[in-house]
C-alpha cells in the first residue's frame, strides 16, 4: 500500500514555508521495466519523488535540504525558468528536469541522469513521446559521463550497460543499444554477470534488431531467454521438492507424537513399571508426582500429558494401573494388524490394570475418537459403563 503524509517544509533556498504531500510508504508487486522503473504501486509515486517550492521554484527530491552552492545562479537562468513553466509538459516532468539542471550544474551527473530518466517516465505517462525521447537521450548522456567519472548507476555488474542500452533503444538509437548491450555481454566473458542481467542484455539486442522502442519488463527478458522452459521446469521441480519435504516433515512430526508412537514407547518402557505398588495411604498428589516422570518420558503432546496427570491428581488413580489402562485404551485405537504386534505388551498392560476395569473402561471411552495418528480425548457425555472417572480412595477399592 502507498501512503502519503502532509508535512510543513521550509524551502532550503528562499525559506518559504509550505505544506507538501510526502511519500510515507509504498510497495511493489510485479516485474520492473527494463530501465528499472518499479512496478505498481511504487510506480505511481513518481510525482512525490520531486518537490518544487511555490515561491522560488527550487526543485529537488526534498526542497527542505540545503541546495548546491550553484543553485541560485542556475535557477536564474532562462532555461530553468522556462522549464519550470513546463511548456506543456506534465509538472512532474518539468520539476524533475529542473532538479536535473541543478545537479548537472553542481557536477553531479549520476543524480542528473536519474532526474532526466524520471522526467522521461513522467512524459511516458502523459504520452509525450517526443519529450520522453529527448529526456532519455539526456539521461544516457549524463549516465555516460557519470560512468566515466566512476559513478556507476548500479553496483551490479553489467546492469548499468543494460540500463543504458534500454535508454538508447527506447529513444530509437538501436545501434547504440546493441553496442551497449554487447559491451555488457563482454563483461560476462570477463568474470560473469548475473543471469537476470544477462537476460536483460540479450533481450535488448533482440529488441533492437526488431527496432522495438516499446516498454518491456525484466520479466519479459527472463521469459525470452532460450533456456527459460528448462529454468521454469527446474524451478517447478524445486518447488515440488520443497512441498514434499515440508509434507514429509509434517507427517513425521505428527507421527512422532501420535497414539501409535505412545503405544510403541510405552511397550518399550513397560518392563520398568515394576516399582512397589502404591499403598492406600498414598494421596492423589503424591501419585500425580509419581506419574509425571513417566508421562514426560513418553512421546505425548503436552495437552495429553497434562490430562493424564490431572486425572491422577483429581481421582487418585494409581500409577501402574493407570499406565497399563492408558496403554490398552490407546492400543485399541490402532489397526488390528498393528495391535497384533504388541501382544506381549498387551498382556502385561492387562496384568497391570487387573482389578481396575472401571479405569480401563473410562479411558477406552475417553479415547474413542482417537486414531493411530491423532489424539482425541473427550470425557463421556452419557450414563453407563465407563461414563464416570473412577475415584480411588485406596488401591483395590474397586475390586
Ligand atoms: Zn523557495
Amino acid at each position: 500500500m502507498t501512503s502519503f503524509s502532509s508535512q510543513r517544509i521550509d524551502c532550503g533556498v528562499c525559506g518559504h514555508s509550505q505544506i507538501l504531500s510526502v511519500l510515507a510508504s509504498t510497495n511493489r508487486s510485479g516485474s520492473p521495466d527494463l530501465d528499472l522503473r518499479p512496478p505498481s504501486m511504487e510506480r505511481e509515486t513518481l510525482h512525490a519523488q520531486v518537490q518544487s517550492c511555490t515561491a522560488c521554484g527550487y526543485c529537488a527530491p526534498s526542497i527542505g535540504q540545503r541546495p548546491h552552492a550553484s543553485a541560485g545562479a542556475t535557477m536564474k537562468r532562462a532555461a530553468y525558468r522556462a522549464m519550470l513553466l513546463g511548456n506543456g509538459l506534465p509538472s512532474t516532468a518539468s520539476h524533475m528536469a529542473c532538479w536535473g539542471m541543478l545537479e548537472e550544474a553542481a557536477d553531479q551527473p549520476l543524480r542528473a541522469g536519474w532526474a532526466a530518466l524520471k522526467a522521461a517516465w513522467a512524459c511516458d505517462d502523459a504520452s509525450k513521446q517526443g519529450a520522453a525521447k529527448q529526456f532519455r537521450e539526456l539521461a544516457a548522456d549524463r549516465f555516460d559521463r557519470a560512468i566515466s567519472a566512476r559513478q556507476m548507476p548500479f553496483e551490479e555488474r553489467g546492469m548499468s550497460h543494460a540500463l543504458m542500452a534500454d535508454l538508447w533503444r527506447r529513444a530509437g538509437r538501436f545501434d547504440m543499444a546493441v553496442s551497449l548491450a554487447s559491451a555488457g555481454l563482454v563483461l560476462k566473458a570477463m568474470g560473469g554477470v548475473n543471469r537476470t542481467v544477462e537476460d536483460m542484455l540479450r533481450y535488448q539486442v533482440q529488441l533492437a534488431w526488431q527496432k522495438d522502442t516499446a516498454c518491456h519488463t525484466v520479466g519479459q527478458a527472463e521469459r525470452a531467454a532460450p533456456d527459460w522452459p528448462e529454468r521454469e521446469a527446474a524451478a517447478a521441480a524445486e518447488r515440488q521438492r520443497c512441498d514434499e519435504a515440508q509434507r514429509a516433515a509434517r507427517a513425521l512430526e505428527r507421527e512422532r507424537l501420535s497414539p501409535r508412537a505412545l503405544v510403541r514407547s510405552l511397550a518399550s518402557l513397560t518392563t520398568m513399571f515394576t516399582g512397589p505398588e502404591e499403598t492406600g495411604a498414598m494421596d492423589a498428589g503424591s501419585r500425580a508426582e509419581k506419574i509425571r516422570p513417566w508421562l514426560e518420558r513418553l512421546p505425548l503432546p503436552p495437552s495429553m500429558a497434562a490430562i493424564m496427570e490431572a486425572n491422577v491428581r483429581a481421582y487418585g488413580w494409581p500409577v501402574v494401573p493407570t499406565l497399563g489402562a492408558f496403554g490398552l485404551a490407546t492400543l485399541g485405537r490402532l489397526d488390528a494388524d498393528e495391535q497384533a504386534s504388541f501382544g506381549v505388551s498387551e498382556r502385561m498392560w492387562n496384568e497391570m490394570c487387573e482389578g481396575h476395569a472401571p479405569l480401563l473402561d473410562y479411558l477406552h471411552w475417553c479415547l474413542r475418537d482417537a486414531t493411530a495418528l491423532t489424539w482425541h480425548y473427550s470425557p463421556p457425555q452419557r450414563e453407563g459403563i465407563g461414563a464416570k472417572p473412577p475415584a480411588y480412595p485406596a488401591v483395590g477399592a474397586t475390586k
